[in-house]
């Protein structure tokens, strides 16, 4: 994960990150793919299941998974009500 500075550096990378993401959905969409029910939702991975950091014992004890540790944000890409995971 990169380490940012200021917000203006954060937008810089997210509007980067956005172009890219265009270009990628704009190249599928020339290939062929039918894009027009395509979802994106950002979303936060825990720790393994199997973690034994300060976060995760205490969302153990607690028995609430979400104070579980996270790791770095992930993105799902549904189409068509059929799920697929990305990284
Ligand atoms: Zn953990």
């Amino acid at each position: 994960m990169l380490k940012l500075r200021s917000p203006s550096q954060q937008e810089q990378i997210l509007s980067l990150a956005m172009r890219q993401i265009e270009k990628m959905l704009k190249e599928m969409q020339t290939s062929g793919k039918d894009l027009s029910r395509l979802k994106l939702k950002k979303f936060q991975k825990t720790h393994h299941i199997d973690c034994k950091c300060k976060l995760c014992e205490n969302a153990k004890t607690k028995n609430d998974l979400r104070l579980r540790g996270l790791l770095e944000d992930g993105f799902k890409v549904y189409v068509a009500g059929e799920k697929k995971n990305t990284q």
